[in-house]
């Protein structure tokens, strides 16, 4: 059995945005040269997110809205975890949002459904952060 590991770098330059991260990981998949296994892919950071859903702008907005609507950024002050740090919101929303997604590398190929795409989610952007891809299999 083959194992792979790579560390992919995004820099959101806003607070908040989603990244379609598909193509970096079908890289990642294309140098392990990994053809039948399994494809873990998470975010390194507690406030982003790697998740699974549709690249599509409307749905993306609702995300924003429905996220803001849980755990709004502001008032800082509705959260204790703010003091030293503003980002109580995005601890929040990347627990809803998940850490990880698990993708079954059938073929050489991310085994997906007609729409997924694998999204990075920036919750408290403005700096380098990373996601892990690591891949088993032969
Ligand atoms: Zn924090």
């Amino acid at each position: 059995m083959k194992n792979f590991r790579k560390e992919l770098w995004f820099h959101a330059k806003s607070r908040r945005s989603l990244i379609n991260i598909t193509p970096q990981v079908t890289e990642a998949l294309r140098e392990s040269g990994i053809k039948e296994g399994i494809l873990l892919c998470n975010a390194m950071h507690i406030t982003a997110s790697v998740f699974i859903n549709d690249d599509e702008s409307g749905l993306h907005h609702d995300f924003e809205v429905w996220l803001e609507g849980l755990a709004p950024e502001k008032p800082y002050s509705r959260y204790r975890h703010n003091g030293y740090e503003d980002n109580a919101d995005a601890h929040l929303k990347r627990s809803i949002m998940g850490r990880e997604v698990v993708v079954a590398v059938t073929e050489g190929k991310l085994d997906f459904g007609p729409w997924e795409r694998i999204f990075y989610g920036e919750f408290d952007g403005k700096r380098r952060k990373r996601v892990l891809v690591k891949i088993i299999g032969e």
